[in-house]
Parts: C-alpha cells; structure tokens; sequence
C-alpha cells in the first residue's frame, strides 16, 4: 500500500516580531496562507526497520538532515512503530526561500504516516509533534488561512482570504532564516503591521484592503542586506501586482493579482530577469 500527501507551500500575508524571549526565539503574530505550489510525497512501508528518503532534487539532504525523515523518525520512536517506510520526495517549491518547503514536507510526512501506520494521532497532537521538529510545522499540519502567535506555533485559525493569484519570484540567493532573526533588532523596528486590520480585511473578504495590509518586519533585514529583493517587489507593483510583500525571511517575494488579464504580464515580465517565477491560485 501506498499513501500520497501534498505539501503546499505557505506564504505570510503579515509577520510581525514583538519582542526576543528569553529563550532566544522571538515572539511573532503572523498570518499565514497557502498557495497551490507544493510538493509531492510518496510513502510506502519497507520491509526493514529503517527510514530512506529519495528526491529528483539534487540540492536538499536526504539522510537523517532532511525534515521529512526527522518527521518520520520522530512519529516512529513516539507511536514504537517497528516497520520501515520509504519516503519519495517530488519536489516543486523552491528550497530556503521563505515558503516553509521542509516544514510543509514534515507536515505531509506526519500526517502520511499517521495514515499508512493507521496510529489514529489526533490533528492537535500532529501540531505537537511538528512544533518539535519546527516554528512552522504546525500551521502547516493544519493548512488552511491561521493566525500564528508564539515562536509560530499556537494557531487560530481564520477564514481564507478571497480566491486570487499569487505570483511567486525568487532570486538566485539563499536567505538563512536563523541569520536573518538574529540580525534583526526587534526594539528597533519602524514600522509594526497591524494583526487587527489584516485579520478584518480577511473576514470581510475585502481583497484590496488585505493588500493595503500586508506587512513582514523581516523586510527591514533582508531588502537592506539584498537589494535586488526591494528591486523585485517595486518590478512586481510596477507591473500591476495589487499588491507585494516578501515572504516569511526572503528572499521570495509575492504578488497578489485578481485579474487573470495582467497575470501574464506580470509573469514574463518578471522573468526577464528572475529565472525562478510561477503564477498559482491561493488555496481556498
Ligand atoms: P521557512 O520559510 O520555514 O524558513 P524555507 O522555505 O526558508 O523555510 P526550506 O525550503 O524549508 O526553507 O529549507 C531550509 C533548509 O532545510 C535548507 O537548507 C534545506 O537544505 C533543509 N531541508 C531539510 N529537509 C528539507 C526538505 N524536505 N525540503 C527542503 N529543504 C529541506
């Protein structure tokens, strides 16, 4: 028997930082969403009691590194499961580029092998275990449009925002999330976005008022320390996006479009001169 997950890639409609804890992480407010840009997994069960993933991408770790094997490693040493599984890995969303990849492939991986094992684990105890393994696993067990508090792992989960396309573009450069947070001075951010009217703007279903409201803090970090981020945000709006913002620590960035008429547009024009862009529908 075999048992297919999707695992789609989640953008950040708003990230906010409030303040570094104690413990080092930082205490964040974020919503997020998904879009239909996702990898695949393929999981079946092994004769022996061992854990093998394989993947078509030649740039992610594939031993015991790789957050689908940490998942698969953690749920068979909780639930004692005695069998081996093997995981393939179709991967489609780009890697370390803010749409939480590894973290959306964990999430898969838990609920896959929650279903191939017949362990009958409980959403919320999913959630658990994938805030082991990572800040994001969590909403991304859940899917669905949440609002994130915590270092990103306590979820309300909120209405979707109204179906639309979202144009993804991410530069030839990889942002280390880790990096990013520490070099940002959260007593020193300029601007906070607010949770309040993004969430309003959500619930009422208003599209161009959730753009007027997106905000990531992280922004100030990454657009300072690569430029040709800020350069692809300004390109996005400038070719008609209604409206732009990097996503999670960068350094992709998305645009939010309703007319199919200008998706095109924005699409090769874009890819002029960024080599990784693809046009997807939020999932709603
Ligand atoms: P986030 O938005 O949660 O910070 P990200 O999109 O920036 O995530 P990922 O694509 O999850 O970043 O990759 C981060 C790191 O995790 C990479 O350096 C990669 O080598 C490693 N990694 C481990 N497992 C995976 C996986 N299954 N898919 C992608 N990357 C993985």
């Amino acid at each position: 028997m075999k048992v297919y997950e999707k695992a789609p890639a989640k953008i950040n409609l708003m990230l906010d930082v409030l303040h570094k804890r104690e413990d080092g992480f930082h205490e964040v407010e974020m919503v997020m969403t998904m879009v239909d840009l996702a990898d695949r997994l393929e999981m079946e069960p092994l004769g022996r009691d061992t854990i093998i993933i394989s993947s078509q991408a030649g740039y992610i770790p594939l031993d015991e590194k790789n957050l689908a094997f940490k998942a698969a490693k953690l749920i068979k040493e909780r639930y004692e499961v005695k069998q081996g599984v093997y995981i393939h890995l179709d991967k489609k969303i780009p890697v370390a580029a803010g749409l939480a990849g590894g973290s959306s492939d964990a999430a898969a991986a838990l609920r896959g092998l929650n279903r191939l094992w017949k362990l009958g684990i409980p959403e919320e105890e999913l959630q658990r275990l994938g805030a082991e393994l990572g800040s994001d696993v969590p909403f991304c067990v859940a899917g669905g449009t949440a609002i994130a508090r915590g270092r990103g792992e306590r979820l309300e989960r909120i209405a979707n925002p109204p179906q639309c396309w979202v144009i993804l573009a991410k530069p030839p450069i990889n942002v280390s999330t880790a990096d990013v947070y520490g070099r940002l001075r959260a007593d020193k951010i300029r601007k906070h976005p607010s949770l309040r009217q993004m969430t309003e703007a959500i619930a009422s279903q208003q599209f161009h008022r959730i753009c007027a409201q997106l905000g990531n803090v992280l922004e100030d970090v990454t657009l300072a320390a690569y430029p040709q981020v800020l350069q692809l945000k300004e390109t996005m709006l400038r070719l008609g996006a209604d409206g732009a913002l990097m996503s999670g620590s960068g350094p992709t960035v998305f645009g939010l479009v309703t007319k199919e008429s200008k998706v095109a547009r924005i699409y090769n024009g874009l890819r002029g001169f960024c080599k990784e862009v693809y046009a997807v529908r939020m999932l709603t």
